[in-house]
């Protein structure tokens, strides 16, 4: 199964994602993830990544789209993947689609979690994420079991520069004129399902079941 996951940054669309990876047993990519994964180790891709992605900016299609064209041809990706974060733009849904289309293969269902910008600001600027293993927590939501401390490996919990409040607004800006245009998009493909984002994480859960099928 092909799944691609839309909705706001914040919109918890990355940890039903998570899930949606563990019940179907499919690999979870995400492209944020893959950044911050290269901006760590200090490689190149990564240093072109920070730039726009300290500003709230996206990172330009030509680096993103030959990252995920890579990606979802390895061997894990044979019985589909759900991807994160990707598609942002038209540019890059078209590019996904032409990639697919050569090996014979389509996207079966475009999940959109559906949150006002209200909530999505509240949401993030609670979020807190260790830089060192890419864990994420909520400081009301998800909080971490010893205060500013990572569960999973020790280190500290911080505010990620892309969620201080002024870096949200910009990108909410950036969704609403990027990618929000692809809920048109894959609606006209007849793939688009929204689930209301608004709700508890368990909740918002079961309904994506519902739709992707137990
Ligand atoms: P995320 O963790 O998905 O919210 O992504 C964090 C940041 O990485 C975004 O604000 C962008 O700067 C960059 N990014 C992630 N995915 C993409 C994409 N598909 N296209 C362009 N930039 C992206």
């Amino acid at each position: 199964m092909k799944i691609i996951m839309l909705g706001a940054p914040g919109a918890g669309k990355g940890t039903q994602a998570k899930q949606i990876a563990e019940k179907y047993r499919i690999p979870h990519i995400s492209t944020g993830d893959i950044f911050r994964a290269n901006i760590k180790d200090g490689t190149e891709l990564g240093k072109k990544a920070k730039e726009y992605m300290d500003q709230g900016l996206l990172v330009p299609d030509e680096l993103t789209v030959a990252l995920v064209a890579d990606r979802i041809v390895e061997e894990d990706c044979r019985d589909g993947f759900v991807l994160d974060g990707f598609p942002r733009t038209i540019p890059q849904a078209k590019a996904l689609d032409a990639a697919l289309e050569k090996m014979g293969e389509k996207i079966d269902f475009a999940i959109d979690v559906d949150v006002s910008d209200e909530s999505i600001i509240n949401r993030m600027s609670g979020r807190r994420a260790c830089l060192n293993c890419g864990a994420t927590y909520h400081i009301v939501s998800i909080p971490t079991k010893e205060e500013g401390i990572c569960d999973k490996c020790k280190n500290p919990v911080v505010l990620r520069d892309d969620d201080k409040p002024e870096t949200v607004q910009k990108r909410l800006g950036v969704y609403h004129e990027q990618t929000q245009p692809l809920i048109e998009y894959y609606s006209g493909q007849g793939i688009l399902r929204s689930v209301d984002g608004m709700r508890n994480m368990q909740d918002v859960f079961e309904d994506i079941v519902r739709i992707l099928g137990a």
